[in-house]
């Protein structure tokens, strides 16, 4: 039985690569493009949760 074995794009970088069932970091390229792509919804959630916060202190009559 042969792997299927085809061109995909790393949702990261853009990058053409082989998609492997081998491949642990699929769809991405490689395990850096899954870090940096992990990180960045890490890091919007981050932001969304801190908008929140904002919006709460301009209800404050401190400033
Ligand atoms: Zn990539």
């Amino acid at each position: 039985m042969n792997t299927p074995i085809f061109q995909t794009q790393c949702p990261s970088c853009g990058k053409q690569h082989t998609y492997s069932i081998d491949n642990p970091n699929r769809p991405f390229c490689s395990e850096r493009c899954q870090l940096i792509d992990l990180g960045r919804w890490a890091n919007e959630e981050y932001t969304i949760s801190a908008s929140s916060n904002r919006t709460d202190d301009l209800d404050s009559p401190t400033d």
